[in-house]
């Protein structure tokens, strides 16, 4: 921008042997409207014009935001003096060019700015494609890891999820000295109920038990999987034994209510799909394991089996250092 349209027409002419887009203003006001409306790559800016000089100009157009590392290369009649070189590199100067302007040196120090300009906007849309591929892989990630932490059949958590949800509650519950209780579950007679129904009808019915245990589990700590097969498992963070039971005989009668008909059960008196329980309750020493729990689970829901089906069992562990009394109900 010049104030005398001579010096800009003779502008463009040399500039126009280069392939850019020249935009001319007539002073301030119109630079910096031609600035509100358009990014430029570099702005050659005369520095005495009647009304708002080019220093001033620079300090408002890099007051933009967009325009902050606009680079600017100030024209300048006056003799060369630092004092005067100093005010423009603090208003926004990165070059000066002295007049009359030498058409070569003009050339070359606008190709060195167009060549920066090229090369910050290449960075920037590098920049904006590492940053999308982040957060794309950053998705892909997070899907990978809930994939590996859920059941596909169930959307339960897996077998896997459930081993570090027991390690990372037993020994909360020793640090805290609190009872942590555990509930094994497996569907009553579930082969005779693929063979009989088929095996797709079987992975429905596993998935309304799933559903169910899922609703039956309520406090915000539990945490309910599929254990393999048709075995579901619910960890009950906080949960003493007599609560445990509860919540297992809440559980038997949610399944009783779902009334899904299995007629070839070999459960006494019924033509439903029932389930039997295991429930162990510790409170956790330090120095000891949660394979305990696990174990008097499985052998209390063995005992269940072994006293007809459709019902809990229940198992205390006394925790003495590293080993495991097991009490019986
Ligand atoms: P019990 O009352 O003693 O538990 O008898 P059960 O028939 O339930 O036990 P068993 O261990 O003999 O059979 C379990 C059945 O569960 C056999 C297997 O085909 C079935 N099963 C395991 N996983 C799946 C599954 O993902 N889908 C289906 N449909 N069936 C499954
Ligand atoms: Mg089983
Ligand atoms: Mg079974």
């Amino acid at each position: 921008m010049d104030d005398r349209s001579e010096n800009l027409t003779a502008l463009a002419c040399v500039l126009s042997s280069l392939d850019v887009a020249c935009v001319q203003a007539l002073g301030g006001e119109q630079a910096l409207r031609a600035a509100l409306k358009d990014s430029f790559a570099l702005a050659i800016v005369d520095v005495r014009m009647p009304g708002m000089d080019g220093y001033e100009l620079a300090g408002l157009m890099r007051a933009q935001p967009e325009h902050r590392a606009l680079p600017i290369i100030f024209l300048t009649a006056a003799a060369y003096d630092e004092g005067h070189v100093f005010k423009g590199y603090t208003s926004g100067a990165v070059d000066f060019l002295h007049k009359p302007v030498n058409p070569d040196i003009l050339l070359g120090k606008v190709g060195v700015f167009l060549e920066l300009h090229r090369q910050r906007k290449e960075l920037g849309e590098k920049v904006a494609e590492l940053t999308r591929i982040k957060e794309e892989l950053e998705r892909a990630n997070f899907a990978l890891l809930r994939m590996s932490m859920a059941d596909g059949l169930t959307g339960l958590n897996n077998r896997r999820s459930l081993d570090d949800a027991l390690e990372r509650e037993w020994r909360r519950a020793a640090r805290e000295g609190r009872p942590v209780s555990l509930v094994m579950a497996d569907i009553d007679c579930f082969k005779p109920y693929n063979d009989f129904y088929g095996h797709l009808e079987g992975d429905n019915c596993l998935r309304e038990v799933a559903r169910m245990l899922s609703g039956a589990a309520r406090r915000p700590a539990d945490f309910v999987a599929r254990f393999g097969g048709e075995e579901f498992a619910m960890v009950l963070p906080g949960t003493d034994h007599p609560g445990a039971m509860e919540l297992a005989e809440e559980v038997l009668a949610r399944v009783r209510m779902l009334a899904i008909p299995h007629a070839g059960t070999e459960v006494d008196g019924v033509r439903h799909v029932t389930l039997s329980l295991g429930v162990a309750t510790a409170c956790p020493s330090e120095d000891s394991q949660p394979q305990h729990l696990l174990d008097a689970a499985d052998k209390a829901l063995y005992e269940a089996k072994r006293g007809g089906r459709d019902r809990a069992f229940g198992v205390r562990c006394v925790m003495d250092g590293p080993a495991c009394l097991c009490e019986w109900d």
